[in-house]
Protein backbone atom coordinates (compact mmCIF):
# COMPACT_ATOMS: atom_id res chain seq x y z
CA UNK A 1 0.00 0.00 0.00
CA UNK A 2 0.97 3.43 -0.47
CA UNK A 3 1.84 5.62 2.42
CA UNK A 4 -0.32 8.66 2.13
CA UNK A 5 0.67 12.27 3.41
CA UNK A 6 -1.49 14.63 5.06
CA UNK A 7 -2.30 17.38 2.72
CA UNK A 8 -2.78 19.93 4.91
CA UNK A 9 0.78 19.85 6.62
CA UNK A 10 2.50 17.04 4.18
CA UNK A 11 2.97 15.06 7.14
CA UNK A 12 2.87 10.78 6.90
CA UNK A 13 -0.28 9.77 7.82
CA UNK A 14 -0.77 6.06 10.07
CA UNK A 15 -2.37 3.46 8.02
CA UNK A 16 -6.10 3.86 7.65
CA UNK A 17 -6.18 6.90 9.09
CA UNK A 18 -8.12 9.77 7.43
CA UNK A 19 -7.16 12.20 10.06
CA UNK A 20 -4.15 13.92 10.48
CA UNK A 21 -1.83 13.00 14.21
CA UNK A 22 0.09 16.39 13.67
CA UNK A 23 -2.61 18.55 12.38
CA UNK A 24 -5.75 16.33 12.94
CA UNK A 25 -6.90 17.84 9.44
CA UNK A 26 -9.31 14.56 7.66
CA UNK A 27 -7.71 13.89 4.65
CA UNK A 28 -10.41 11.90 2.33
CA UNK A 29 -9.63 12.06 -1.46
CA UNK A 30 -12.79 12.66 -2.88
CA UNK A 31 -14.39 14.49 -0.41
CA UNK A 32 -11.71 17.36 -0.05
CA UNK A 33 -11.18 17.26 -3.95
CA UNK A 34 -15.03 17.80 -5.34
CA UNK A 35 -15.53 21.33 -3.25
CA UNK A 36 -11.66 22.68 -4.18
CA UNK A 37 -12.53 21.86 -7.85
CA UNK A 38 -16.22 23.50 -8.19
CA UNK A 39 -14.97 26.51 -5.92
CA UNK A 40 -11.98 26.41 -8.88
CA UNK A 41 -14.75 26.45 -11.19
CA UNK A 42 -16.71 29.46 -9.90
CA UNK A 43 -13.72 31.81 -9.20
CA UNK A 44 -12.70 31.23 -13.06
CA UNK A 45 -16.59 31.86 -13.63
CA UNK A 46 -16.58 34.87 -11.50
CA UNK A 47 -13.18 36.22 -12.65
CA UNK A 48 -14.30 35.74 -16.97
CA UNK A 49 -17.62 37.55 -16.19
CA UNK A 50 -16.42 39.92 -14.52
CA UNK A 51 -15.35 41.09 -17.80
CA UNK A 52 -18.79 40.11 -19.78
CA UNK A 53 -20.93 40.32 -17.16
CA UNK A 54 -20.16 42.65 -14.36
CA UNK A 55 -23.30 42.15 -12.24
CA UNK A 56 -23.23 38.27 -12.60
CA UNK A 57 -19.84 37.91 -11.87
CA UNK A 58 -20.20 40.52 -9.07
CA UNK A 59 -22.52 37.76 -7.82
CA UNK A 60 -20.74 34.72 -8.77
CA UNK A 61 -17.04 36.20 -6.85
CA UNK A 62 -18.91 36.84 -4.11
CA UNK A 63 -20.26 33.15 -4.18
CA UNK A 64 -17.28 32.00 -4.34
CA UNK A 65 -15.71 34.09 -1.64
CA UNK A 66 -18.12 32.18 0.61
CA UNK A 67 -17.00 28.62 0.14
CA UNK A 68 -15.77 27.45 3.10
CA UNK A 69 -12.00 25.88 1.39
CA UNK A 70 -10.26 28.56 -0.52
CA UNK A 71 -6.30 28.21 -2.08
CA UNK A 72 -4.53 31.24 -2.66
CA UNK A 73 -4.87 30.80 -6.27
CA UNK A 74 -8.40 30.49 -6.42
CA UNK A 75 -8.70 33.16 -3.58
CA UNK A 76 -7.04 35.40 -6.03
CA UNK A 77 -9.49 34.95 -8.97
CA UNK A 78 -12.48 35.56 -6.86
CA UNK A 79 -10.75 38.88 -5.18
CA UNK A 80 -9.97 39.97 -8.93
CA UNK A 81 -13.28 38.94 -10.15
CA UNK A 82 -15.26 41.20 -7.14
CA UNK A 83 -12.68 43.99 -8.00
CA UNK A 84 -13.43 44.05 -11.68
CA UNK A 85 -17.19 43.56 -11.20
CA UNK A 86 -17.07 46.45 -9.47
CA UNK A 87 -15.14 48.67 -11.80
CA UNK A 88 -17.89 47.06 -14.39
CA UNK A 89 -20.39 47.74 -12.07
CA UNK A 90 -19.57 51.38 -10.91
CA UNK A 91 -18.44 51.79 -15.13
CA UNK A 92 -22.20 50.34 -16.20
CA UNK A 93 -23.87 53.35 -13.54
CA UNK A 94 -21.55 56.01 -14.73
CA UNK A 95 -22.02 55.48 -18.72
CA UNK A 96 -25.81 54.86 -17.95
CA UNK A 97 -26.53 58.50 -16.38
CA UNK A 98 -23.62 59.93 -18.93
CA UNK A 99 -26.04 58.08 -22.19
CA UNK A 100 -29.17 59.22 -20.15
CA UNK A 101 -28.49 62.80 -20.12
CA UNK A 102 -26.88 62.80 -23.67
CA UNK A 103 -30.27 60.67 -24.57
CA UNK A 104 -32.23 63.79 -22.81
CA UNK A 105 -30.13 66.50 -24.36
CA UNK A 106 -31.12 64.60 -27.48
CA UNK A 107 -34.50 64.11 -26.95
CA UNK A 108 -35.10 67.68 -25.95
CA UNK A 109 -33.06 69.34 -29.39
CA UNK A 110 -36.10 66.88 -30.97
CA UNK A 111 -38.61 68.17 -29.13
CA UNK A 112 -37.79 71.56 -29.53
CA UNK A 113 -37.01 71.31 -33.37
CA UNK A 114 -40.26 69.59 -34.00
CA UNK A 115 -42.31 72.45 -32.09
CA UNK A 116 -40.39 75.07 -34.17
CA UNK A 117 -41.18 72.95 -36.93
CA UNK A 118 -45.30 73.03 -36.08
CA UNK A 119 -45.28 76.58 -35.25
CA UNK A 120 -43.59 78.08 -38.29
CA UNK A 121 -45.57 75.53 -40.05
CA UNK A 122 -49.08 75.80 -38.68
CA UNK A 123 -49.66 79.15 -41.03
CA UNK A 124 -49.76 76.96 -44.16
CA UNK A 125 -51.82 74.07 -42.79
CA UNK A 126 -54.49 75.77 -40.95
ZN1 LIG B 1 -1.57 17.29 9.03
Amino acid sequence: MDQKYCSNCGRPLENGSQFCADCGYRNGAEESYTPANSLNVLSLIGFILSFLQPIAGLIISIISLKKPILNSRDKNFSIAGLVISIVGVVGMIVSFFFLNSIINAIVQWVENTYDNFLSSSSFRFF
